[in-house]
């Protein structure tokens, strides 16, 4: 089972418990999902889901509110434009004109009188939704027809497909009636897409909808999902660490090969470089005082240490103040036989 149709499941369960609700969720499920027939000079509905568990839900949802019979089919095959997986079943809910298809059609705001006319609204019934309770059962009822979420685990993602522009602009303005939520519109082929993408959206949205154990799910994928990026975050800095620290070092090498460059008259060869105990080394390093000797000697013994690191191995121990205080020297000494080198002064 998919995210999304976990959802659609837990959705399914809920069994709206005052009136207007259960009148606001049939709305919003047969304004994304119903299709209407003319059969004998009168109208009757019908709607389909890939969902028996939808399918069934609404069944008894209409039948319940109507005190009606609803009429409910399977079939092999999918309605047209449908996107679902082949060998799937659809399910058809038929509701003829016997079983008070026109009433249903009018007090879901589908079917309105203007002038004395009847005409059919492709958008949202504004007295059906008025109060709280109300918006949250449409959009439930709407989710279940034709919306779909991405798992988180892959990315952030929910979205209404309709087929009605209007149907779309109202359930945007819908979602966009609740504090700190928003949703866009996009076309895609005949269809426009209600979306959002935002995670905290999602998660309200599921919790508005009164998916909760849907909920409960996607945050702790979120926070896992954060705390791995988090760690992903410090072992980088740890890297660049490091890096750092191998710069550093690299630079205080330098400052070493310069004074003894100038102390031996010549520069070291590949070798001596990493021998500590060559003769570039013993004869370039000789003039330093011990404790900067000491210092210089352990850089070339340790080349991938870290100051601190180096302040604890001298004896006795120092912090990483001190130490930064001899190489600031060592810095020094090395800037002034740099100069030495420069002016080409005989020594
Ligand atoms: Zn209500």
């Amino acid at each position: 089972m998919s995210f999304s149709s976990d959802v659609k499941s837990e959705l399914a369960r809920i069994e709206p418990a005052k009136k207007c609700c259960m009148l606001a969720e049939i709305a919003g499920f047969l304004r994304a999902s119903g299709s209407i027939r003319i059969t004998g000079g009168s109208f009757a509905i019908m709607a389909s889901t890939e969902s028996a568990a939808v399918a069934r839900h609404f069944k008894v949802l209409i039948e319940t509110y109507f005190r009606n019979k609803v009429g409910l089919a399977i079939g092999g095959s999918h309605r047209p434009g449908s996107q679902g997986k082949k060998g799937k079943n659809t399910y058809y809910i038929n509701i003829s004109p016997d079983e008070k298809s026109m009433q249903i059609l009018r007090e879901t705001g589908m079917l309105l009188i203007r002038e004395g006319d009847d005409y059919f609204s492709d958008g949202i019934y504004p007295p059906i939704v008025k109060s709280k309770c109300c918006k949250r059962s449409y959009m439930r009822g709407m989710f279940l027809s034709c919306g779909t979420m991405s798992d988180p685990r892959k990315g952030y993602h929910l979205e209404f497909v309709l087929d009605k522009e209007q149907s779309a602009m109202d359930l945007r303005k819908l979602v966009g009636s609740f504090d700190d939520l928003s949703a866009s519109v996009a076309r895609r082929g005949e269809n426009y897409v209600v979306y959002m993408k935002k995670a905290a959206y999602i998660s309200d949205m599921l919790g508005i909808m009164g998916a909760g154990s849907a909920v409960l799910e996607f945050e702790s994928i979120r926070v896992n999902k954060s705390m791995h990026g988090e760690i992903m975050r410090i072992i980088n800095c740890d890297n660049a660490n490091v890096d750092r620290t191998l710069l550093a070092a690299e630079e205080q090498r330098g400052w070493l090969v310069k004074i003894a460059s100038s102390e031996t008259g010549r520069e070291p060869e590949a070798d001596e470089l990493t021998d500590p105990l060559s003769e570039f080394w013993s004869k370039g390093l000789r003039q330093l005082s011990p404790q900067l000797k000491e210092a210089a000697y352990l850089r070339l013994y340790r080349p991938e240490a870290s100051l601190t690191e180096i302040g604890e191995s001298l004896t006795p121990p120092v912090g990483k103040a001190a130490i930064s205080k001899r190489f600031a020297k060592l810095r020094a000494l090395a800037e002034n036989a740099n100069g030495d080198a420069k002016g080409d002064s005989p020594r």
